[in-house]
């Protein structure tokens, strides 16, 4: 299994990366919808609890998390 991304990893971090989506900063990320999530985004590569992240290589994200770099699946 990949390491879990850290939300103090510089990247997470200026994405405002949380594994917890509702703990979002909600003045810096004003788009951000509760109904956002890894679990839906683009990006997000698995199907469990964590999964890899196009945009994190080698790590596992939060499928419950969201970072700033959110884009929905088509
Ligand atoms: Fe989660 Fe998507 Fe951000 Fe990756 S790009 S951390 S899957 S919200």
């Amino acid at each position: 299994d990949l390491p879990h991304l850290a939300e103090t990893d510089p990247t997470a971090a200026a994405l405002g990366y949380h594994e917890d989506a509702a703990k979002t900063d909600a003045t810096k990320f004003p788009a951000h919808t509760a109904s956002q999530q890894c679990a839906n985004c683009n990006f997000f590569q698995g199907g469990g609890e964590y999964g890899p992240c196009q945009l994190f290589p080698g790590k596992a994200v939060n499928a419950k998390g969201w970072c700033s770099a959110y884009a929905a699946k088509a």
